[in-house]
């Protein structure tokens, strides 16, 4: 016997979270399936945890640029605070009581186990079938993956997972990826004494941004004495009396700790996505502007492949709602995705890199201004780095796409995320004010500097 429910949430992560509670605030019925914890990545393992990393880690780093600058300052890492604020304040060691509470406080019923369609409009989870009058809503996510490296499998390295479990910091580790992920471990656990190694198989880190991004990193990576390998393979590695060994072609490198950040596998496989019509293999869900898969099917979040981000996943399960509601709304715009690196320098950008724009054949011009050189850089001093760039569109007089590193780089981006997403012109951008003496001034450099 089937139960007749009117939506079914399969998987809980930020936006079927989002989705499940505002659906049966609505007045739906609505079963949430998780297999994990309730709210998915990010408060567990990904954005919360390890943004407080970032912030212990920053700490330490300000506290370091004391001499020359205010007096004098030891400092002396300690993991354990921060091990026990991940533990106790982000995540109720790994325990999703809260959330779970919050949800079924909204009118969901909560049923932990594997989902899977299993034919039209149905669900079953363990040995419970649920039919959906209205639709199902797949928030999947995605798991850690390793490359196909020689002797890897069957070793204890990290993923995002282990390493934000982190009782110490390990006495050296090696960090293989140097995208995100791989960048903001890579500094945390340096500025608490570890030695570390980025391996990079790409000629620069984030791949993914201008290059200027990927290559200020390395430089203040290295000057903080982290080591950068990039264009590198590892051909193998292995495990032995608690040591890492990787073995690079010409050269091997050892360490406590190896940590996995080389990308991420959409959860789909198993989910019967074949039942509703869709394709068992596909690496993504490929949505309309209103989020559907299928008839009776809505996706979101990172099995999208519209960005690997909460706010991105959250963005879209609004969307998601509304149309499952009925209700009127704009179908989604990715013109100004918005992403951070939460590095020191924060690297932050949003919409259309150069080169992405050239792809497309935009005619597009540059325009950059060095924070060092902007006056509120100057003042700053030590721990200044960063750049502000635009890329406009000529024919069309608007930005883009934009990056803003720096200290606070993610919040500079504020306002460049509202110029691209507004596509206000550049021409207006140039008439206004920008606060003297912020960062964010720097905007009106970049924008004086737009040529070519
Ligand atoms: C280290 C790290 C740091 C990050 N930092 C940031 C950041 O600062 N800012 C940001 O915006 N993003 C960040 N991200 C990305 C962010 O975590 C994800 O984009 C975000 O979690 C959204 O994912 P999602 O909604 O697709 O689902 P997920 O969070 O991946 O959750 C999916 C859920 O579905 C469940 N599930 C899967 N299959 C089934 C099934 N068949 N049945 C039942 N349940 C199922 C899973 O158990 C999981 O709980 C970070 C990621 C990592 C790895």
């Amino acid at each position: 016997m089937a139960d007749e429910v009117d939506v079914v949430v399969i998987g809980l992560g930020p936006g079927g979270e989002h989705a499940a509670g505002n659906l049966a605030e609505a007045g739906l019925s609505v079963v949430a399936v998780e297999s994990r914890l309730v709210g998915g990545e990010c408060p567990y393992y990904a954005c919360v945890p390890t943004k407080m990393m970032v912030r212990a880690a920053g700490l330490l780093a300000e506290g370091g640029r004391v001499p020359g600058m205010a007096g004098d300052s030891t400092v002396r890492p300690d993991w354990a605070p921060v091990a026990a604020r991940i533990r106790d304040e982000a995540t109720d060691s790994w325990d999703d009581k809260v959330a779970a509470d919050r949800l079924t406080g909204k009118g969901a019923e909560l049923v932990r186990g594997e989902g899977r369609i299993t034919g039209p409009g149905e669900v079953t989870v363990n040995d419970r079938v649920f039919r959906a009058r209205r639709g199902i809503v797949l928030n999947t996510g995605t798991t850690p993956t390793a490359p196909p490296v020689d002797g890897l499998d069957g070793t204890p390295y990290w993923t995002n997972r282990e390493a934000v479990q982190a009782t110490r910091a390990p006495g050296s580790l090696i960090v293989l990826g140097g995208g995100v992920v791989g960048a903001e471990m890579a500094q945390v656990f340096s500025r608490f004494d570890s030695r570390v190694t980025v391996i990079e198989a790409a000629d620069r880190l984030l791949l993914n941004e201008e290059p200027e991004s990927g290559d200020l990193l390395r430089d203040v990576f290295e000057r903080e004495g982290i080591g950068v390998r990039t264009g590198v393979n590892v051909t193998a590695v292995t495990h032995d009396d608690g040591e890492f060994t990787l073995d690079l072609g010409d050269e091997t490198l050892s360490a406590e700790r190896l940590l996995i950040a080389t990308g991420r596998r959409p959860n789909l496989k198993g989910l019967g996505l074949e039942n509703a019509g869709l394709d068992e293999d596909a690496r993504q869900v490929p949505v309309d502007g209103h989020m559907r898969a299928a008839d009776g099917v809505w996706a979101i979040g990172d099995i999208t492949g519209m960005g690997q981000f909460t706010h991105v996943s959250m963005y879209q399960a609004a969307i998601a709602v509304r149309d499952i509601l009925g209700e009127e709304g704009s179908p989604a715009s990715y013109r100004a995705v918005p992403r951070v690196t939460f590095t020191d320098p924060e690297i932050a950008s949003v919409g259309l890199t150069q080169a992405q724009a050239r792809d497309q054949n935009l005619p597009v011009r540059t325009g950059i201004a060095k924070l060092p050189e902007s006056p509120r850089g100057w003042i700053h001093k030590v721990g200044n780095d960063g750049f502000i760039k635009l890329i406009e569109n000529t024919e069309w007089g608007t930005l883009v796409g934009a990056t803003a590193v720096g200290p606070s780089g993610g919040e500079i981006l504020g306002a460049l995320a509202v110029a691209v997403h507004t596509e206000a012109p550049t021409a207006v951008l140039r008439e206004m004010m920008y606060a003297y003496p912020t960062f964010h001034r720097a905007i009106e450099a970049a924008l004086a500097d737009l040529s070519g």
